[in-house]
């Protein structure tokens, strides 16, 4: 069957074996499928999904469409993923956090998603970070400090990269079976044995509702399973952004005052929470004992200097963070409860602003974001001042008017941890 054929297929909600899924997304990663064909099919795996099987099948193939880093030597080994959310820096918080706990974490960050952020295109706001260490620069630092984080090499999951950037621009982001696939076999080829991953919830979210939640948690688990991997999932609210700065540049300063214990709110809530889970799962310590070691590690700033650590062994400049040196301030046009403040609204102005990519292959500017001056609920009056937003480009009222709400009244409460799947 050609691969034509094999796309054709699933445009029919036909199931399709091992051997075509190999098929089609190795010709894919060779240029036998052309973008437009595979946009076709990742189309219709949006629209029908995949089984069980296929989904299985697919992360295989993704893993083995290159390198799996073998970290035996490192001995237990924890890695922490996110779905992806808005105003996210909770891998710097958490990854710092962990490795001042004594425990190693050996990080594969993506770039940008759709309107969410990614981790990569933060740490690349550092002036001089070097996010492409070579496998064995790689492990030797986590071998030295605990702690290492770099890009997706081309060597891993090079066909889950591939897909990645052209589910990017092309609407394809939302798929479960896609979003299992491209994150465990990322996960599983990194080599850690231990796994948190973040699956967050709400507008702001590729995942909308709990039930979606809570099975694209199964499914990642199971997968994990099958390697030998212990996966947890921590569901969390993605309807609000979690830290007040959106962007690349800002949400790296943003971390940074978490670390140094002068921010509350739910960045901090977060990363404490999701360290302590990583914590226990390496040290084998009850969840108490690792919030105790965490906040610990909190209070002494060794958070902190175990960022500057990591920012000095990968070449950056700590001193050195981009952020644009004009801003615009939003203020309030009547006074009420600001009942919403969209995730998703911000986080596609954020991409106008500059923070991300609308074309597969746009500059970003680093330093370009959005700064809440207020918190969801939080009353204000007419004149106040919401945001400031950071850009070079020129900005429209219509692209701020979707992001904020004010009311009479307050809007419902949303816990911000769901739950815990096992
Ligand atoms: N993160 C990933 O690595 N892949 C996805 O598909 C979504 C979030």
């Amino acid at each position: 069957m050609n691969n034509i054929d094999i796309i054709n297929k699933k445009e029919k909600n036909e199931y399709l074996s091992y051997e075509e899924l190999d098929q089609v997304f190795n010709g894919y990663l060779n240029g036998d499928v052309n973008d437009t064909d595979m946009t076709r099919l990742l189309k219709s795996i949006c629209l029908y999904g995949l089984s069980e099987e296929e989904i299985y099948n697919l992360t295989d193939i993704f893993i083995k469409s290159g390198d799996t880093l073998d970290l035996s030597e490192l001995g237990m080994v924890v890695d922490k993923h996110s779905t992806g959310g808005v105003g996210d820096s909770v891998t710097l918080v958490v990854a710092t956090r962990v490795a001042a706990c004594g425990v190693k974490i050996a990080k594969m960050s993506g770039r940008a998603l759709g309107h969410t952020g990614g981790t990569i295109d933060k740490l690349e706001s550092i002036k001089g970070f070097n996010v492409s260490l070579t496998e064995r620069e790689f492990i030797d630092q986590v071998k030295r400090i605990n702690i290492a984080i770099t890009s997706q090499t081309g060597e891993v999951a090079p066909m889950d990269k591939k897909v990645y950037a052209l589910r990017n621009v092309t609407n394809t982001t939302m798929s479960m079976p896609l979003i299992a696939s491209s994150i465990m076999s990322k996960k599983v080829a990194c080599g850690a044995n231990k796994i948190i991953i973040d699956v967050k919830i709400g507008d702001g979210a590729l995942i909308t509702n709990l039930k979606d939640a809570r099975e694209l948690s199964r499914l990642m688990i199971n997968i994990g399973k099958k390697y030998n991997k212990e996966v947890k999932c921590i569901l969390t609210n993605m309807a609000i952004p979690l830290g007040k700065s959106v962007g690349n540049g800002l949400e790296v300063k943003e971390a940074i005052e978490v670390l140094d214990n002068k921010s509350e709110g739910r960045l901090r809530t977060l990363s404490i929470e999701m360290a302590a889970i990583l914590v226990s799962m390496a040290l084998e310590i009850n969840l108490n004992d690792a919030r105790q070691l965490v906040k610990e590690k909190l209070i002494s700033g060794e958070g902190l200097n175990k960022f500057k650590e990591l920012i000095i062994n990968q070449h950056g400049d700590f001193n050195s963070i981009a952020i644009d040196s004009t801003f615009i301030p939003v203020k309030a046009e009547k006074s009420g409860y600001l009942s919403k403040i969209d995730a998703l609204a911000l986080g596609k102005l954020c991409n106008k602003l500059g923070a991300g990519r609308i074309e597969k292959y746009d500059e970003i500017d680093y330093g370009s974001g959005v700064v809440l001056n207020k918190d969801i609920n939080e009353y204000v009056n007419k004149g106040d001042i919401i945001c400031y937003l950071y850009t070079k480009k020129e900005v429209f009222v219509d692209d701020i008017l979707p992001c904020f709400d004010i009311t009479d009244t307050k809007s419902e409460e949303i816990p911000l941890i769901y739950e815990i799947i096992e």
